[in-house]
């Protein structure tokens, strides 16, 4: 992995690099290429000039040299003495005729351009004619005597160039002097080779179309150069766009690009102007074509800056590798330590979410253990405590948690118990027991000491509630007492007649009345057992319920009737509606609770009296209520009686005992059945015991009783 990734990096460096020299050698190709072509273009368009230029004054000296001919001509002595003579009249024109013509032919003999020559005389006579002469419409106008500067500054008049029969003509007239005095001209008539070869040559650099026109003319093109140069050449006469830029041109010249028009290419024009003619030279050129062979020409240049670029970036690729290469030392050791770190930062995360875990697994178990924990430093300051021990501190009023009997059950910052004084001083766990008389609650207190290497750093004291604990082994041995005490009375009894009849002759009527009254001491022992066992198991959930939907009002008056012949001095009454709803209910548990609550009802009310069975139905409960007449009971006895084995002080002879049980039961019932059970009771007056049952049960009624 460590090898990978750094070859991975390596890569990446090289690519980089190589992007970088490339994207470098692009940038600075594309600027240079820019500007070099920038350049190159001016400098083509400047030697374009410069060739037409040149062609301009290739044509200006010829012309001069025309000039210069056509006057040396004019001016040979004899001849113009003759012609003088005959300006003045002095000679015929048959004479000068016949002197002149064998004279010129002479002359112009050595003259290869000259196709022709006529020598006229001041007043327009034809003197001598050599030669081809064209008609006299393409001759020029032949300026009078009176406007010598129409000769300008070549000091002749040149026609046009013109094509006849394809070739080149110009004609040119050069006045004849004599003392000052114009006598006459001579019409030259050349085929001027020199002029065309001008067109035809070709530059080595690059070729266009040359052609001759004159500025500000409606029919502009002199000498057509598309004609002299091979087919697909440009035509200026074919461009009207060009024709009439030309027509409007009057300056010196230039370059004037010109876009493309009516099937042409887009053109480059580059013209000169010919001195005092009113002449242009002008070269005209495929821009396109110029265009690609700019290319071709900066194509090696652009390649040459590329691979000079490259080869520097290559260069400083393979100076810069030594120090990339530390670079990738450097970074693998970076690399290395990161993941090294990355693992740790990773490990002390999952400790720390480990320890939090733990932290917090601790946290709850310590808050939600039952017991009462105050962890205490060594002066007995309160460190930590759990919620158990904050409610029981909270339990009692702050008047009462400055009790000193109270100090060992609630600890108190900064005023050590005498338990934790002793544990102090023993140096080992420590015990006590703690009785509430108020509450009648009890708690064990022990206090252990927290030790690290054999230093004490703190105590941990434990508070447990054992007040049921307590009530268990009182409820025993009440149990005991109760049930030894009923068993007795019973039992004595059954013993006496027993002992009585064995012992003694008994008439028939005497064991009758002794076997009923063992019968039914008997039958009050197996009640005694039954209503014991009955509590037993459903406590232990050992016997199960059987709900079933029940006819409630049938339930009650069914229970009623077993009672109609129970006692002569009580009148039970009932006074139930016609009708009420059914309950989902275990039948002969719920007949056993009205069973229990009339029994009680007879029981005690020793002196007889009215019983009333009530009910009435709510759309949530049914409610029972059953009210006697009798001894009444205690308001401080009023919610305990429902406890085990309680009894309400029977000192009254009248009342039969009893184990305290039947209460017990009822209550037991009534809260499998998700009702409740309660009293309202006056001494000497009565009582009345109500049940309410819900019509609709929350949970599962079997749910309930399994929870009791
Ligand atoms: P047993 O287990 O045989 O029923 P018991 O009747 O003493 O014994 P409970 O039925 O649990 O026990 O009653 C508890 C106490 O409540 C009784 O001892 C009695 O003092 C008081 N008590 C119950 N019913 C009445 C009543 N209708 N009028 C007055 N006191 C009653
Ligand atoms: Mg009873």
């Amino acid at each position: 992995m460590h090898a990978l990734t750094t070859s991975r990096l390596r890569k990446q460096l090289t690519l980089f690099f190589m992007a970088s020299i490339l994207f470098l050698g692009a940038v600075i190709t594309a600027s240079t290429g820019s500007r070099l072509l920038a350049i190159f273009k001016s400098s083509v368009h400047s030697n374009l000039i410069k060739q037409v230029e040149n062609k301009q004054l290739a044509i200006e000296n010829y012309l001069h040299r025309l000039a210069d001919l056509s006057l040396q001509l004019g001016s040979r002595s004899g001849l113009r003495d003759l012609l003088a003579s005959y300006d003045q009249g002095l000679v015929p024109l048959e004479t000068l005729q016949q002197f002149s013509t064998p004279r010129l032919r002479d002359a112009t003999q050595r003259l290869h351009e000259l196709s022709g020559l006529i020598l006229l005389t001041a007043d327009g006579q034809e003197a001598a004619h050599i030669g081809v002469i064209p008609d006299r419409d393409l001759w020029p106008a032949i300026p009078g005597p009176e406007d010598p500067k129409q000769y300008g500054h070549y000091g002749v008049v040149f026609s046009p160039p013109f094509y006849l029969d394809g070739k080149l003509y110009l004609i040119v007239i050069s006045p004849i002097y004599h003392q000052q005095r114009l006598i006459g001209h001579d019409l030259l008539c050349f085929c001027p080779e020199h002029l065309q070869s001008v067109f035809e040559e070709k530059s080595d650099l690059y070729s266009g179309t040359p052609f001759l026109f004159r500025g500000g003319s409606t029919t502009p093109i002199l000498i057509n150069g598309a004609e002299l140069s091979p087919p697909g050449g440009l035509d200026p006469k074919s461009n009207p766009h060009l024709l009439e830029s030309l027509h409007s041109l009057s300056g010196s010249g230039g370059i004037y690009p010109y876009p493309a028009m009516d099937g042409q290419p887009p053109t480059l024009l580059a013209c000169s102007r010919l001195y005092d003619l009113g002449w242009y030279i002008g070269v005209l050129h495929n821009r396109a074509e110029l265009d690609s062979y700019l290319k071709k020409k900066l194509q090696p240049v652009f390649l040459i800056i590329l691979a000079v670029t490259a080869l520097g970036g290559i260069i400083f690729y393979f100076l810069a590798r030594p120090l990339a290469r530390q670079v990738l030392v450097h970074a693998t050791d970076l690399e290395q330590m990161n993941q090294d770190l990355a693992k740790e930062v990773s490990e002390r995360r999952q400790i720390e979410q480990h320890l939090l875990t733990s932290e917090q697994e601790w946290a709850n178990t310590f808050e939600s253990i039952d017991d009462a924990i105050s962890i205490l430093d060594r002066e007995g300051r309160i460190h930590k405590q759990n919620r158990a021990a904050r409610q029981l501190s909270g339990s009692y009023s702050a008047v009462h948690r400055k009790r000193a009997d109270l100090r060992n059950l609630l600890p108190e910052d900064g005023q050590p118990s005498e338990l934790f004084q002793q544990l102090l001083a023993e140096g080992k766990p420590v015990e006590s027991i703690y009785s509430d008389e108020i509450t009648g609650a009890f708690f064990r207190i022990s206090l252990t000491p927290l030790s690290v290497h054999n230093a004490l750093r703190g105590v941990v004291q434990i508070v447990q509630d054992i007040t049921e604990q307590k009530q268990i082994e009182k409820m025993k041995s009440e149990m005991i007492s109760a049930v030894s005490h009923e068993i007795r009375t019973p039992l004595t009894a059954i013993t006496g007649f027993v002992e009585f009849m064995l012992e003694n002759e008994t008439s028939a009527d005497q064991r009758q009345n002794y076997l009923e009254i063992i019968h039914r001491e008997m039958r009050r022992l197996n009640e005694l057992m039954n209503d014991f066992l009955d509590l037993q198991r459903l406590q232990l959930s050992l016997h199960a319920y059987h709900f079933a939907p029940t006819d409630t009002l049938a339930l009650l008056k069914e229970t009623l009737s077993l009672f109609e012949m129970a006692s002569e001095k009580h009148q039970l009454v009932s006074q139930l509606p016609d009708q009420l709803p059914e309950l989902s209910l275990d039948a002969n548990r719920m007949q056993q609770v009205l069973k229990n609550i009339l029994a009680n009802a007879i029981k005690y009310s020793p002196a007889g009296g009215t019983i009333r069975v009530n009910a009435r139905s709510t759309d949530q409960s049914v409610f029972i209520w059953v009210q006697d007449e009798g001894i009444g009971i205690p308001v401080k006895d009023q919610q305990k009686i429902f406890s085990r084995f309680y009894r309400v002080d029977d000192s009254d002879r009248r009342i039969p005992g009893g184990l305290g049980l039947g209460l017990a039961l009822v209550d037991e019932i009534v809260k499998a059945h998700q009702g409740r059970v309660w009293v309202e009771s006056t001494l000497e007056k009565g009582s009345t015991f109500f049940i309410e049952l819900p019509r609709h049960p929350e949970r599962e009624p079997q749910d309930a009783a399994q929870r009791i």
